[in-house]
């Protein structure tokens, strides 16, 4: 069992804190550049030099250096672009990160800017190293399990893989590439999760807003734009979600499977950050606090259970059975079982909850939030996935 809780970033949030009597300011935050076809990585040398890329990192691990990253160096080789290939060794911890730093720092010609392709600790590895040598980073992901392409936030491993921190950064990536052929070819669990993680963007971004000192991960309070978005994505999750598995079954990149790439990378990743998180990732939090829910479920089935334990901590019946009919659908978890966990063991679950409980954003929701309450909602949200199914 997992003792360490997150933390964020020593460094400050992006927003000057509120005087006293005053609100936060409003902040929105994106990358400046995003790209999604099918395809596009072998474009990648294009877009990296017409946004100032000559000579880059690229951070990939082995595989992907004989797959995905392979074309995106040959891209940048047919742009004329400089390459300093770094093998990534499966952990983004601080050691990995600093030793790769120290690499670069020590190298005869410095790098002008990082290129993380692969899956999500590949990239946060990629950002964490550009932070240090103050270039820009460029994400290319493999995958579209989570939101975390176009953020400015890193969570950063101890070497055995516990969560050990999460940095966030003044700068957003400047460039996230997603190649919808690659991420169609990639296992369809992920897809799933992802849109776990991006249904969650809606509700945490609408519990943010209605709470008065509700802010986002920029210690800002949401834009009209970010809450926008987050309402996007869940509508396209729900209008698109069924038939974009279809089209991956079919091997058919379909608009339904461009626009739930793009909902779970795109309008998640700008909702979640700029419009607010809540109970629903304090929940999933939680969950990975359990070494064996930690070891064997991926961030957007935990946040999949945390969404319905939000909803219904909110009293919203309705829109949890919306949730979970939705889950149930497209094969995310409606039950604890689900992720492993059993509803009758109450010492596992008060571990979740103490670190639900722990997570800063759950400030973030309307009414204050007990152990005893967050318990209940996620017992109700069990008994609410046993009637779905
Ligand atoms: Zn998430």
């Amino acid at each position: 069992m997992r003792t360490a809780a997150i933390e964020y970033s020593p460094l400050e949030p992006f927003a000057k804190p509120a005087k006293p009597g005053q609100r936060p300011p409003r902040v929105f935050g994106a990358p400046s550049r995003y790209v999604q076809g099918a395809g596009v990585v072998d474009d990648a040398g294009h877009y990296l030099s017409r946004l100032g890329f000559r000579r880059s990192a690229v951070l990939a691990s082995p595989r992907s250096f004989g797959a995905e990253a392979d074309r995106v160096v040959a891209s940048m080789g047919r742009a004329g672009l400089s390459v300093e290939p770094l093998s990534f060794g499966g952990e983004c911890s601080l050691q990995a990160i600093e030793g790769h730093a120290r690499t670069l720092q020590c190298a005869a010609k410095p790098v002008d800017g990082v290129v993380a392709v692969g899956g999500g600790k590949v990239v946060d590895a990629g950002r964490a190293l550009a932070h240090r040598l103050g270039v820009p980073v460029a994400v290319i992901p493999s995958l579209a399990s989570n939101d975390a392409p176009c953020a400015a936030v890193s969570v950063i491993y101890t070497p055995e893989g516990a969560t050990a921190d999460a940095e966030i950064y003044d700068e957003n990536p400047v460039l996230v590439l997603v190649d919808t052929a690659i991420i169609a070819a990639a296992d369809r669990r992920y897809l799933v999760a992802g849109m776990g993680d991006a249904m969650a963007t809606w509700y945490e971004a609408r519990a943010t807003a209605a709470t008065p000192g509700g802010v986002s991960v920029f210690g800002g309070r949401p834009t009209l734009a970010a809450t926008a978005l987050a309402q996007l994505c869940a509508a396209t999750l729900y209008r698109d979600g069924a038939d974009a598995l279809d089209a991956l079954g079919r091997a058919e990149i379909s608009d339904a499977l461009e626009n739930v790439v793009e909902a779970n990378t795109l309008l998640s990743g700008l909702g979640y950050e700029s419009g607010g998180i809540a109970a629903a990732h304090a929940v999933a939090q939680g969950f990975t606090l359990i070494e064996r829910v930690h070891n064997n479920c991926l961030h957007g089935e935990m946040v999949a259970m945390g969404v319905l334990a939000q909803l219904l901590l909110e009293g919203d019946l309705a829109e949890a059975e919306k949730a979970a009919g939705f889950f149930a659908a497209v094969g995310l978890p409606v039950r604890l079982a689900n992720i492993g966990i059993d509803p009758d063991n109450g010492q596992e679950l008060g571990v979740v909850v103490a670190g639900a409980m722990a997570f800063p954003f759950l400030c973030n929701m309307p009414d204050p939030v007990t152990p005893e309450r967050l318990l209940a909602a996620i017992l109700a949200a069990d008994e609410l996935g046993a009637r779905i199914v």
